[in-house]
């Protein structure tokens, strides 16, 4: 699922592909995907729209519009987005040909023959477009631009939501989103207070994007690692010395990861449709049955409120108090 790293990491990539290019048109292949409002007054509203700038908040990115309106995209479990150079095409015929099959894969996308008398093309851009067409798989919503090119929102799973707000609305829209753990809102005073009323485990709290935005699990098992803190600990309980380690730990590791370019798991895919390589620098996420870097332990898992946690059990020790 994209955290804060990977939606940062797309956010960066498209601010320089698409400030200031025009939608000429949206094309809603899965109504759900849209939350706000109708699919059909979403793609009438957003027709003729610039793009203005491009923002993160928490998991969100974050699109302002011309005509004072804002777009967040948030993608959840498996949602990317995908930017296809001018020249390709969109087949919709599996919509009339199989109903089901079309819920499922969306449309196809193809790139238009080349105009002959060209030197043909070399062998990488073959790679790149033979990528691109893979990607383009599960398409739910299509934004084209005035100039050709395309931006796609794909998503298998179908959990991810594309919103349209005018901009008047934004500060009721993000008001679950505590502060941004990369900005100057995100104090260790702040978090020590955030922490100080809470009786579950830190590994939960770190999860509660009202605590701090965009921190998920990936980022969170990271942190705790870190910090050197069990994941089951009570927040309640840390000390102020442990709360200066974690706010260090969840700047340090978030900060990696977008150096990184995103973890890539499973699903998350960049801009041009590339892994991130932050998996290769993970240490306990995913990691158990390995050996802890710092120490040889084998590193553990384990389920906390429905979800996975990966610790180093010699490393971040258990203490109750
Ligand atoms: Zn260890």
């Amino acid at each position: 699922m994209p955290e804060l790293p990977e939606v940062e990491f797309t956010a960066r990539q498209l601010r320089t592909q698409v400030v200031g290019a025009t939608i000429s048109e949206a094309c809603v292949f899965w109504k759900r995907t849209i939350g706000h409002p109708e699919p059909e007054d979403f793609a009438a509203e957003i027709a003729g729209r610039c793009m203005l700038a491009i923002r993160r908040r928490g998991k969100f990115l974050v699109v302002d519009l011309s005509g004072d309106l804002f777009l967040s995209l948030h993608r959840r479990m498996t949602g990317n987005l995908l930017l296809l150079p001018a020249g390709w095409q969109i087949d919709t015929s599996l919509r009339e040909q199989d109903a089901l099959a079309w819920d499922t894969k969306g449309p196809r996308f193809y790139q238009e023959e080349q105009s002959s008398g060209s030197s043909g093309s070399s062998g990488s851009s073959d790679a790149i477009a033979a990528l691109l067409a893979k990607e383009t798989a599960y398409c739910r919503v299509c934004f084209n631009f005035a100039d050709g090119r395309r931006l796609l929102f794909t998503d298998p799973r179908k959990f991810g939501r594309i919103t349209l707000w005018p901009r008047a609305q934004e500060e009721g829209f993000f008001a679950g989103q505590g502060p941004e753990p990369l900005g100057d809102a995100f104090t260790v005073e702040g978090f020590a207070g955030a922490l100080a009323s809470r009786k579950s485990s830190i590994k939960q709290v770190l999860l509660d994007q009202q605590v701090v935005a965009g921190v998920g699990n990936i980022y969170a098992d990271e942190a705790l690692y870190y910090a050197a803190i069990h994941p089951l600990r009570r927040a309640s309980t840390l000390t102020l010395a442990e709360v200066e380690r974690l706010h260090e730990g969840i700047i340090e590791v978030l900060n990696r990861g977008i150096e990184h370019g995103g973890t890539s798991f499973n699903d998350y895919r960049d801009l041009w449709g590339e892994a991130g390589d932050n998996y290769n620098h993970v240490r306990v996420y995913h990691q158990d049955g390995k050996p802890c870097v710092q120490c040889g332990t084998l590193i553990e898992r384990m389920v906390i409120a429905q979800r996975s946690a990966h610790y180093c059990p010699t490393c971040q020790q258990l203490i109750v108090v």
